[in-house]
């Protein structure tokens, strides 16, 4: 099949800003640390530094509590509903007019295509704010109660693999509520949290309502476990996720997990092939699969087992691997080396183990780190790679014969994040859905998000929900 070649067409830089230097966003300023050290983040693409910033201590963790604890009492607890809505979709609109320079700068510091984060990342990012803001004002009629009342301060601790978009996750249902947050961006990831800080600013936020210390996972540690936090929401790893429910056991602290996944993505032999394939690829290779519901175990249904991975295998050659910056790139960046260290080995173990290995031909840059797009064939549901979260651009491919035995082995997992079912029969789609223990499951569709559903898992993938009516329940006591 021929490939087109497409000409570079990068996407320029220059409308980003890039200080040199970041403090920490506490009380409305950005401020210097008091027991915190300063560190680099870097571009994964080309490993060039694009800046230092600052690794909050326990004593900066507990500045920015005490100045949420502040604001939330004295200014945002008490302000009328009404106006709270105004400050989301002044945040909302902002978000939406510097939508380029932030999309710009989300892929100069994770390595996802542009073609993403100003197609995905960033319209959602605006979309969560319009859709929280219009909750602010009518909270009594979310189903919880005449009268639900906001938790206090909220201690927010989210992943990297999509920096902006995790945080409108967690912030705008927080503040619409009338909490007020301290969130702590992921180590690798902490640009465009801090120029939501200067969103903040700019959109005149009450100082101390939005608090942002950046670090790693001891400024994560100080956060999550600070008697001045009322309420616990985390995005990122089931290890880690664990450890903050075993911390916080015990104590008054409300608690929302999103973990790990390890989705199937079912093919029925009567789905539409061409759709279908899409799907896989958008399944697994979307944000380098650095997603936790990513369609991550692909299970066929055997009679059309070679059919479909032909055409896969066809699909996965165009795939244009390469600048996160060019409009044209598919797949960009691995996000760190630690990452790219755990994709490749686990995928040693899934040879070591017997599965085939296939990767599209392409050539990876020099520079930055890279994976090609993958796929394994004749895994079976005891290879490491059917069980473990790669959280990278491999694909693990499985068959079946029933749809019973499709069932079994989708639910043969310690997660329950998310699923997808691709077939032309409706009531297929129904039995099917009914009986998968996941969160989320998509039909004749995948990796599709919308502020209004609500998303969450089962299991080892994490408890609460986030995202509408919903996601309301994890802020409020009722
Ligand atoms: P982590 O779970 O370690 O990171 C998530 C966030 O928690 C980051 O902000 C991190 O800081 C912070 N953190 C780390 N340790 C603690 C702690 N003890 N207390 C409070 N906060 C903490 O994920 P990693 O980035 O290390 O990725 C490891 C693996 O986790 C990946 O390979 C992937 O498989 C999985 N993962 C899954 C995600 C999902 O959404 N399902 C998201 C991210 C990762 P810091 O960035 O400094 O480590």
């Amino acid at each position: 099949m021929a490939v087109f070649e497409y000409a570079p067409a990068p996407e320029s830089r220059a409308i980003v800003a890039i200080a040199s230097h970041y403090g920490l966003f506490i009380g409305g300023e950005f401020v210097e640390a008091e027991d915190g050290h300063p560190f680099k983040t870097v571009n994964p693409a080309t490993e060039e530094v694009l800046a230092e910033v600052t690794a909050a201590g326990p004593r900066d963790v507990d500045r920015a509590v005490r100045a949420a604890r502040a604001a939330q009492e004295k200014v945002w607890g008490p302000m009328p509903a009404q106006d709270r809505a105004k400050y989301l979709y002044r945040i909302a609109r902002i978000v939406q007019e510097r939508s380029r320079e932030l999309a710009v700068l989300e892929s100069l510091d994770n390595g996802k295509p542009i073609r993403e984060s100003r197609d995905v990342d960033l319209p959602l990012a605006a979309a969560w704010f319009f859709h929280y803001a219009g909750w602010a004002d009518k909270l009594p009629y979310a189903g919880l109660g005449p009268d639900p009342r906001p938790l206090g301060v909220a201690g927010q601790v989210i992943p990297w693999n999509f920096p902006l978009l995790m945080l409108a996750w967690k912030i705008a249902p927080a503040l619409a509520c009338g909490n007020t947050v301290v969130l702590k961006p992921a180590e690798t990831t902490p640009l465009t949290a801090l120029a939501f800080a200067d969103i903040c600013r700019q959109a005149g936020l009450p100082a101390g309502v939005v608090n942002i210390v950046t670090g790693a996972g001891e400024t994560g540690a100080a956060l999550v476990s600070h008697d001045g936090v009322d309420k616990v929401a985390f995005t990122g790893s089931t290890e880690v996720g664990r450890q903050i429910a075993q911390t916080l056991a015990g104590t008054r602290k409300r608690l929302t997990l999103e973990l790990g996944g390890k989705a199937a993505n079912i093919v029925f032999d009567d789905a539409p092939l061409d759709q279908a394939v899409e799907g896989i690829v958008n399944g697994i290779f979307f944000n380098q699969g650095h997603v936790c519901c990513a369609g991550s175990r692909l299970l066929v249904q055997e009679s059309i087992h070679d059919e479909v991975l032909d055409r896969l295998k066809q699909r996965m050659t165009t795939l244009r691997v390469g600048d996160p910056l060019d409009k044209n790139t598919d797949i960009g960046a691995i996000n760190s080396p630690a990452q790219l260290a755990k994709i490749a080995e686990l995928s040693e173990a899934g040879q070591a183990e017997g599965a085939e290995r296939w990767s599209a031909p392409c050539e990876l840059p020099q520079q930055g780190y890279w994976f090609p797009p993958t796929l394994f064939t004749g895994v079976t549901q005891a290879h490491r790679i059917a069980r473990e979260e790669i959280f990278g651009p491999v694909l693990s491919v499985l068959t079946f014969r029933t749809p019973a035995e499709a069932v079994d082995k989708a639910n043969n997992t310690p997660y329950g994040l998310s699923a997808g079912v691709w077939t032309e029969k409706g009531s297929r789609i129904l039995w099917t859905a009914e009986r998968l223990r996941a969160g989320v499951v998509w039909a004749n569709t995948f990796n599709k998000f919308d502020p209004a559903s609500p998303f969450g898992g089962y299991k080892e993938s994490g408890y609460g929900r986030e995202g509408g009516r919903q996601g309301l329940e994890a802020y409020l006591a009722h």
